[in-house]
């Protein structure tokens, strides 16, 4: 158990953030060092926004299961699990073995391989909406992709997404700021807002190429669209000819199909990434025919679609054993069921204790929410004060759990009841301590 001044700590927040923030960094000197260093040839000693963290993120050494160990020595029951790509954990041995067989009959071989045909069959049984698929490096590639496609098989140019969502490092709508994001022809409605988001496709019905939701904000709070507003942009999509496009990068491991499938509302395009790889560089789109087939090179006029490495052996090995062997439908199941239980149990320790926080989510994702205000979307979730965010996560780390900064908690496969008491356990001292202050 960490060391905290009571006094201080339960002043307020503020004052309980530095004590925690000093006891962190008091905590971790390797990592700082290793930061600072990381500072001489990258802005802010970061590579990717989404891991930097004050006072410093700590640097990790290792992982096994699902835990991980910092330069420093600690070791952390793992719920960031690489922002849910991490489902497998970090030694899962059927991913291993493909990988090594993949590795051992040669990389960079510069042609098709019967991997990539499997891959995609597999992948075309398992999500409704699949009638073919095509391979990226990354989400954000595939959310490219499926976007210009829906562009350009329509000849219209406007997308409509939500405030507050996350489609990839140059399609952010959320917390990052937009000053990055690609100059398309962006119609921005409010996620949940049946009435508002009607009158927008109305008013844009003949402008409007494609509309993009995730069905779950992933990064954007852990917030679930209801089926009613999936099944409105469904009927709405149909009705003006829009390409209805589900961004499942996050959402597909949240059911045996997919939220799609859980909810039995097929989209006309969806995007793929983080698990499905096995836990390497993976992206995918595909959905309908009608548009997929625009890409077939046999036909005169097909859309270019390359990538240097979107058919890399390992990332296809990978994937084809992680489908097959390790996260089949059955597992699926029940790694979201695990989900659901610790969901509630998280919400009902808050309820005992009468606070205003919240833990939001569908299955296998959730998110901590220091507000007690209802959330319909993501940019409801501003109504969490930051500085609650950042104590209950460095909170969390000096209590032997890796959560992520903005409270996102995530399961892999290879965790049990060990681990989901122990995170319980952690929450509810957390609430103990600090829950005045939230
Ligand atoms: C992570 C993510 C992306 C981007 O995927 P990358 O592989 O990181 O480019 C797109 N959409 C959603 C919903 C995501 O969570």
């Amino acid at each position: 158990m960490p060391d905290i001044p009571f006094e201080r700590a339960n002043f307020d927040l503020t004052a309980a953030l530095e004590d925690a923030e000093h006891r962190f960094a008091e905590a971790n000197p390797t990592s700082a060092g290793l930061y600072e260093q990381a500072c001489r040839a990258m802005p802010g000693g970061n590579t990717r926004t989404v891991l930097y963290y004050q006072p410093f993120p700590v640097s990790l050494a290792r992982g096994d299961g699902c835990y991980v160990e910092d330069a420093d020595g600690h070791r952390y029951a793992d719920f960031v699990v690489e922002q849910t790509a991490g489902i497998f954990g970090h030694s899962e041995p059927a991913i291993q073995r493909a990988i090594s067989s993949a590795l051992a009959q040669g990389i960079t071989l510069g042609g098709p391989t019967p991997r990539e045909g499997r891959l995609a069959e597999i992948m075309c049984e398992r999500f409704p909406s699949l009638d073919m698929v095509r391979f990226t490096n990354s989400g954000t590639e595939a959310n490219l992709m499926a976007l210009s496609a829906a562009r350009a098989v329509t000849g219209r140019t406007g997308i409509l997404a939500f405030e507050g969502s996350y489609h990839g490092s140059v399609l952010s709508f959320g917390g990052y700021g937009n000053q990055l994001n690609l100059p398309l022809d962006w119609v921005m409605g409010r996620y949940n807002d049946m009435e508002g988001t009607r009158e927008l496709i109305e008013a844009n019905k003949d402008s409007l190429a494609a509309i993009i939701i995730e069905p779950m904000t992933g990064s954007g709070g852990c917030i679930p669209a209801t089926p009613a507003f999936l099944q409105m942009l469904r009927d709405a999509a149909d009705e003006h000819g829009i390409i209805l496009q589900f961004d499942e990068v996050m959402t597909s491991r949240l059911g045996p199909g997919g939220l799609q499938k859980a909810h039995g509302i097929t989209p006309d395009m969806t995007s793929f990434g983080k698990y499905l790889g096995g836990g390497l560089t993976f992206g995918a789109f595909g959905g309908k025919e009608a548009v997929m087939s625009h890409f077939d090179p046999r036909k005169p006029g097909h859309f270019g679609h390359a990538g240097t490495f979107n058919n890399n052996v390992l990332t296809m090995q990978a994937a084809i054993a992680g489908l097959t062997e390790v996260f089949t439908e059955k597992a699926a199941e029940e790694i979201n069921a695990q989900g659901d239980l610790l969901r509630s149990r998280l919400n009902n320790a808050a309820e005992t204790r009468s606070l205003p926080v919240q833990v939001t989510g569908y299955g296998s994702m959730m998110m901590f929410h220091p507000t007690g205000t209802a959330l319909t979307g993501p940019t409801d979730t501003d109504a969490a004060p930051k500085e609650a965010r950042a104590l209950f996560h460095l909170e969390m780390m000096a209590r032997a759990h890796y959560v992520s900064r903005r409270g996102m908690i995530v399961l892999s496969l290879p965790m049990g009841s060990k681990e989901f008491d122990g995170l319980t356990a952690a929450f509810e001292d957390i609430l103990d301590t600090y829950g005045a202050l939230f």
